[in-house]
């Protein structure tokens, strides 16, 4: 066993918290554009994008130096991608191969929404993830589904995908239409320094995350063991090759072997009640 990718191969002292996926009244959701960044500000977000239905927000983000605003828009042709970094929207019409490559030409960051949408668990279906190429990843939690049809969680998609050698990352997002929605999920980054520019290579390259309240202080992977430290989880995990649970630890540290892992290894913590966080994946050969 070697490891052929790491996104935490390079460690920093900083961490900051995030939404990438937000609603404003300039469509379906509750707060105006600059009242949503003074929600995500109350709640100790360090950056966040807002990310209306087929339209740019563009709040006063000059009179909001606390967050790092990301523009973005929710592309919603019949099945719904995300593009953060880009002020300017696409032709429903497009197919998504092209609003993927376009949201890449424009140094954006590209996420598929919640997969397991709807009643029948399938606003994406597998044949369509595995055709498309070159996004950054899936929405692993959503959770404007837990109002919905259909799961929040998509681990399952994404174990599926990363089995196939597909390299992809896992977001948690909170898709906030509502105020009280405000906390439920985000993406914490590991940077140098506290700029937009770091923050979307870390959620670019891997080097985050995802979180629904539990907290990772240490990720570490080296020699061949993944030594993983939290605040306040129960217990963590070790998944593989088909979502295989290769080893599960009670407490908030553990060490682990990759030895038995095949193809990926990613943790998860699982905190009280529904909180977890998820690591993204290491690749090994
Ligand atoms: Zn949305």
């Amino acid at each position: 066993m070697a490891i052929r990718l790491n996104p935490y191969a390079q460690r920093y002292p900083l961490w900051l918290k995030g939404n990438l996926h937000a609603h404003t009244t300039l469509s379906d959701g509750e707060l105006p554009p600059d009242e949503t960044l003074e929600a995500f500000i109350r709640r100790g977000y360090d950056y966040a994008a807002l990310t209306d239905h087929d339209v740019v927000a563009t709040p006063a983000e000059e009179r909001y130096p606390q967050i790092l605003f990301l523009p973005g828009v929710e592309h919603s042709a019949q099945q719904h991608i995300l593009r953060v970094n880009v002020t300017t929207t696409l032709p429903r019409d497009l197919s998504y191969q092209s609003v993927i490559d376009l949201t890449l030409q424009a140094d954006g960051l590209v996420i598929l929404n919640h997969p397991n949408w709807g009643d029948d668990f399938n606003h994406w279906r597998d044949a369509q993830l595995f055709s498309l190429e070159r996004f950054h990843g899936i929405e692993i939690y959503n959770n404007v589904i837990e109002y919905l049809e259909g799961s929040p969680y998509a681990t399952d998609r994404w174990d599926r995908l990363l089995s196939a050698g597909r390299q992809l990352w896992g977001y948690a997002n909170e898709d906030t239409h509502r105020i009280l929605q405000i906390g439920s999920a985000w993406n914490m980054v590991n940077v140098r320094q506290r700029s937009k520019a770091e923050v979307l290579e870390a959620l670019k390259t891997g080097r985050f995350y995802a979180s629904t309240g539990a907290v990772l202080e240490e990720i570490a992977v080296q020699d061949g063991f993944w030594f993983v430290r939290s605040g306040n989880a129960k217990a963590l995990r070790l998944i593989s090759h088909q979502g295989e649970v290769l080893e599960e630890v009670k407490g908030s540290t553990a060490t682990f072997s990759l030895s038995r892992a095949r193809v990926y290894a990613r943790v998860e913590a699982v905190g009280d009640g529904f909180a977890r966080a998820w690591t993204q994946p290491v690749f090994v050969e």
